[in-house]
């Protein structure tokens, strides 16, 4: 940070260092992993704190680790980093086009998984319904010890988080699904999306639906499931056309939030598309 804008940054160099750097500042204090929000405060109109805990260098948060039952994801590692370590991985089609989607190339290289969830008031994450999706949880570091919550708690909750609390990183439970991932942004790059939508389904050797997930971002505050669609979807074949009719049919229970980038009225009506779409890349995977 330049020294004219009297704010300071210390660079923790382990995650035990970061720990007790954000203990010591307390609510003065906040995490900085890839600064790509926290930069662009002013254009918000938002307050910065006084003093960041730089993380984004600490090895055991930038990882991605795979092993037969689960993948484990660093807070601090970035979209592009991301991307490269679960390409043609089972089950990550979704999360991959959430992490390759977003934003534009320069800021993928920077933003991290972590800074993404834990942007407050940022309706337009496009990883939140891809993990939402996956049903995965996320872990912490808080004044009291150790936390894990499922990643839509994280959403509920993150605007409140006790000062001194880090995401130390994310954790998914391997399955065999099928996922995808549509957006629609206003033009074709480096805008938020107007909406999102996710989806993880497992079929069965008949082809049916055993199970689904479909989660919805950028329509509403903070990105959430859709559990009537998902129950409508069970017990029959993935078919993007029904799905699309059925979407058509429950938009309803989505309250678009108004922004000058686009009117509420307009995020739920492109939600029928986007989950057609998503349950083409579903099949397609
Ligand atoms: C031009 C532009 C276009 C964008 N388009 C998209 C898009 O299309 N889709 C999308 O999803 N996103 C988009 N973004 C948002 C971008 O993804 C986020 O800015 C980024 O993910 C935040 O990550 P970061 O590492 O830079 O976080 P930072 O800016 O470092 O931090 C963000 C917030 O999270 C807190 N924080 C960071 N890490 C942790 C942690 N481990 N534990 C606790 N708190 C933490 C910080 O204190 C801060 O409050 C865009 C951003 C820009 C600049």
């Amino acid at each position: 940070m330049p020294a004219s804008t009297g704010q300071c940054l210390y660079v923790a160099t382990s995650l035990s260092d970061a720990v007790a750097a954000l203990a010591d500042r307390g609510p003065a204090g906040a995490p900085l992993a890839g600064a790509t929000w926290i930069m662009r405060a002013p254009i918000r109109r938002e307050e910065r704190r006084s003093s960041y805990v730089g993380i984004g260098g600490i090895a055991e948060l930038c990882a991605v680790e795979l092993t037969d039952d689960e993948i484990r994801i660093g807070a601090c590692v970035t979209h592009a980093r991301l991307i490269a370590a679960l390409a043609g991985a089972e089950g990550c089609d979704g999360l991959v086009a959430a992490a390759g989607g977003a934003a534009n190339p320069a800021v993928r290289q920077m933003a991290t998984v972590g800074g993404n969830l834990c942007a407050s008031d940022f309706p337009a994450s496009d990883l939140s319904p891809a993990l939402l999706c996956l049903d995965a949880s996320v872990e912490l570091r808080t004044p009291g010890g150790r936390e894990r919550m499922p990643v839509g708690r994280l959403l509920d909750v993150r605007c409140t988080l006790e000062p001194g609390t880090l995401v130390t990183g994310v954790v998914i439970a391997r399955k065999s699904l099928r996922t995808g991932h549509a957006r629609l942004p206003l033009r074709k790059a480096g805008d938020y999306p107007v909406a999102i939508v996710s989806m993880a389904a497992a079929l069965g050797s008949d082809g049916l639906v055993e199970d689904i997930k479909v989660a919805v971002g950028s329509v509403e505050a903070s990105a959430r499931r859709w559990p009537q669609l998902e129950e409508q979807l069970l017990g029959r074949p993935l078919d993007p056309a029904r799905a699309h009719e059925l979407a058509k049919a429950g938009a309803g229970v989505f309250a678009g939030r108004e922004s000058v980038e686009a009117p509420g009225w307009y995020r739920v009506q492109v939600l029928p598309t986007l989950v057609r779409r998503a349950a083409q890349a579903a099949l397609a995977g």
